[in-house]
């Protein structure tokens, strides 16, 4: 069986299969808790500013509705395919159960490079990739949320084109909206917050003072800058190091945030700030650190770098930055490097989706104040349970986290029963 072959979905079915194991699923399980339940592959014409038809191909991929509706963003990155999204579908799958939040994974996009399209074209993808998925999305049924190239105004037309087509307001098809429209406060930072809440919750395990201490960004997108921000303005750290898709700094006396920060919000992209600390991209992720957070895209930490590595904390802001390889590697120095794993680390940008589709069905809205301590208390519940399941079983931090999101699944599918 598959359809999603492919380098990244054979690294969600190899994490899966380790976890498997040691939960002892019997095989015959193990199809039926990993498979999607849906793929859904759809074209995407649309007329470009030069008066063609362009056709671009989009996907979502549902992985399981045993505890509720499914849940997840949408990408719009250049080489998306099929095998990428289903495996990203399955990762929220364990991310939700892990936070104890009543969805199934789900993940969609479309093959395109939004950077190269005008804002009308990008319009256009993003209103007909809605109208084409409208028979399969809900919001009880699938609620889609930003992910890599998208943001708040993709959300906005997404739920304008869901909204025409039902003939009123329907806030609730979608999170990640602007407050406008219905979007919660505090969801475009929730990611980023809770990757730097967790840091400080690691920190105080490991002792460590983060007002002396250093971090390294890779990925300047809403992950990756907010992350930054919040350990540097909130934490005290230091920020040593920053990179995005065009270039990427380095300075161990420390990076001026605020000047970058500026120079991102002029310009868009990194290249071309500095000359004096510009480093080679690859090297960025081996040098010393105290906290190394990935929050850009998948697998960069391979067997290649994961021995070199010289962080006290590997935070995975990212989705799978780490390959399976690189794991066992880790694995091995787990008394230097303490990870906190993708689908705990960056679980609090769908916690606060999950928010913002609560205020929306209910249509009461709560001040950031609010947002933010449940957001914490649920991100704080979710980390002691890692820290202690991984103590108890004697794993690593991430086949915790899997273990406890796949053992609930499995739980909700047991009692539910296999249908007819
Ligand atoms: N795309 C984000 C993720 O990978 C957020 C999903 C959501 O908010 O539903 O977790």
């Amino acid at each position: 069986m598959t359809i999603y072959t492919g380098p990244v979905f054979e690294m969600a079915k190899r994490q899966f299969s380790v976890v498997a194991d040691h939960l002892q699923i019997p095989e015959d399980e193990r199809d039926r808790l990993l498979y999607p339940k849906r793929a859904i592959t759809v074209t995407i014409p649309i007329h470009t500013d030069d008066g063609r038809t362009r056709v671009f191909e989009g996907y979502r991929v549902q992985h399981h509705l045993t505890l509720g509706p499914t849940k997840g963003g949408t990408r719009f990155a250049e080489n998306l395919n099929i095998g990428e999204v289903g495996a990203l579908a399955i990762w929220m799958s364990w991310k939700c159960a892990l936070a104890g939040l009543p969805y199934g994974g789900a993940k969609g996009g479309v093959a395109c490079n939004p950077y190269s399209l005008s804002m009308r074209e990008l319009e256009a993808v993003s209103r007909r990739y809605m109208q084409e998925m409208i028979p399969f999305v809900g919001p009880h049924t699938d609620i889609m949320a930003p992910d890599m190239g998208t943001n708040e105004q993709v959300m906005a037309w997404f739920m304008d084109t869901y909204s025409m087509h039902q003939g009123h307001a329907v806030s609730e098809i979608v999170t990640g909206k602007p407050i406008a429209v219905g979007g919660t406060l505090g969801r475009r930072e929730a990611t980023g917050r809770g990757i730097a809440f967790l840091v400080a919750r690691a920190a105080e395990k490991l002792k460590l003072d983060l007002g002396r201490s250093s971090a390294i960004v890779q990925g300047f997108g809403n992950v990756g800058s907010i992350s930054a921000i919040t350990l540097a303005r909130r934490y005290g750290m230091t920020i040593t190091g920053l990179s995005d898709h065009t270039a990427a700094f380095y300075d161990p006396a420390g990076l001026p945030l605020d000047e970058i920060e500026a120079y991102v919000a002029a310009h868009r992209v990194l290249a071309g700030w500095s000359k004096e600390s510009a480093i080679d991209p690859n090297d960025l992720l081996i040098q010393t650190c105290d906290v190394l957070v990935p929050a850009a895209v998948e697998q960069v930490i391979t067997e290649r770098n994961a021995g070199r590595l010289q962080c006290r904390i590997l935070a995975e802001g990212a989705n799978g930055p780490t390959t399976p390889e690189a794991d066992t590697i880790l694995d091995q120095r787990r008394d230097e490097i303490f990870v906190i794993p993708d689908i705990l680390c960056n679980s609090g940008g769908v916690i606060v989706s999950y928010f913002e589709w609560v205020q929306d069905l209910q249509q009461l809205f709560w001040t950031e104040t609010e947002v933010n301590a449940k957001l914490e208390k649920l991100l704080d519940m979710a980390f002691t349970q890692v820290a202690e399941r991984a103590a108890a079983d004697g794993i690593s931090n991430r086949n915790a986290a899997m273990a406890i999101g796949v053992g609930k699944v499995r739980a909700g599918k047991q009692l539910r029963g296999l249908f007819p």
